[in-house]
């Protein structure tokens, strides 16, 4: 059942990051929908980028997990220069970082005080639990620890599933992947961050990181930092500043169990920080057990909000063209 890439018709971009662009495909022979990402590499070495690609490969049996996007398959296409294409699951919700955009702009374009926020207690405890047991699951099953969790590897589809992507299998990979560093914000831990002895517990911070985000709409520990001095700068305020915490008061009101769940993951010294395990019995990630209805109801409002926004900013965008004219 592998894929071969000349079955697939390209639908269109859904994003890029860091390490390449993802689009999304239609696999005509059995018209599944899978998203295809293009990574290009530094290597010229064609052994190399096999490795690489062997490597991806060992992907291929980490799947089949209610909390892990699906593999289908990595390949290196001589034809294009340099670029390893990796074919996985489409997640019809997209990532966190989009559904947060997207919430962005429905405020801006909305009155403010009409809006019920997005990420509410419900929300926040289903995709952390959804987040933690995959992450359990890719430690206790392979011994990988994830590496980069932050809101554009969480993704969410509208059954209701929340899943991760783009877990640290290969260093080496990494390595190769011209201008890794061009982040922006980074979700690293303390203890990463200052080189010391690197544990599954560095991505409960990220974690922890990604929910304040989530809610107050802004990446905590001092905005978005795009300049190499702006990164310097904000690697020594995350070791050296107070942990984040939600906010309080300002309008803002969240359960006392979501406040001590989010301080838990936020603690600087890693011996000290929750683990999954533990994490995975708080009573904030009980006490939404039985509401999984009502976060699939809002897995699919998100849907329709994206595809409205999409419209929109299409029509938008032919306006502005139409101006320019
Ligand atoms: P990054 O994670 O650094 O933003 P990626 O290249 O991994 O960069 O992904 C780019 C964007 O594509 C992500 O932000 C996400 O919104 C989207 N994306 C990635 N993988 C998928 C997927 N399997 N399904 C749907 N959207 C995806
Ligand atoms: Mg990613």
């Amino acid at each position: 059942n592998s894929i071969k890439l000349e079955n697939l018709v390209q639908l269109g971009k859904i994003g890029s990051g860091n390490s390449g662009t993802v689009i999304k495909a239609l696999h005509v022979p059995d018209s599944r929908i899978v998203a295809k990402k293009t990574i290009p590499v530094e290597s010229n070495n064609h052994l190399v980028v096999n490795q690489l690609v062997r490597e991806l490969t060992i992907m291929k049996s980490v799947h089949m997990h209610d909390n892990i996007v699906s593999f289908y398959g990595a390949y290196y296409t001589h034809a294009s220069n340099n670029e390893i294409i990796i074919l996985m699951e489409y997640m019809n919700c997209g990532s966190l970082d989009k559904i947060l955009s997207v919430y962005k702009r429905h405020v801006a374009r909305h009155a403010p005080s009409r809006i019920v926020p997005w990420f509410n207690g419900l929300v926040i405890s289903k995709i952390s639990h959804g987040v933690l047991n995959g992450l359990l699951y890719l430690y206790e099953r392979y011994k990988i620890i994830h590496r980069d969790i932050k809101p554009s590897n969480v993704l969410i589809n509208s059954k209701g599933q929340v899943k991760i992507c783009d877990f640290g299998v290969s260093k080496k990979l990494i390595n190769s992947i011209a201008d890794t560093f061009v982040g922006t914000s980074t979700y690293m831990s303390p203890e990463r961050i200052q080189g010391n002895v690197y544990s599954i517990k560095g991505d409960v911070w990220s974690l922890g990181l990604v929910i304040i985000e989530l809610v107050t709409g802004e990446f905590p520990l001092g905005g978005h930092n795009d300049t190499p001095d702006g990164i310097l700068d904000l690697l020594q305020r995350i070791v050296n500043e107070p942990s984040p915490k939600l906010p309080q008061g300002q309008g803002y009101e969240f359960p006392k169990e979501m406040i001590d769940f989010v301080n838990r993951c936020c603690v600087k010294e890693e011996s000290q920080r929750s683990s999954i395990q533990e994490l995975l019995c708080h009573d904030f990630i009980d006490m939404y057990k039985s509401r999984d209805k009502d976060y699939k109801h809002w897995c699919k409002k998100v849907k329709v909000r994206i595809r409205e926004d999409k419209q929109i900013r299409r029509e938008d965008n032919e306006r502005a063209k139409l101006e320019q004219m």
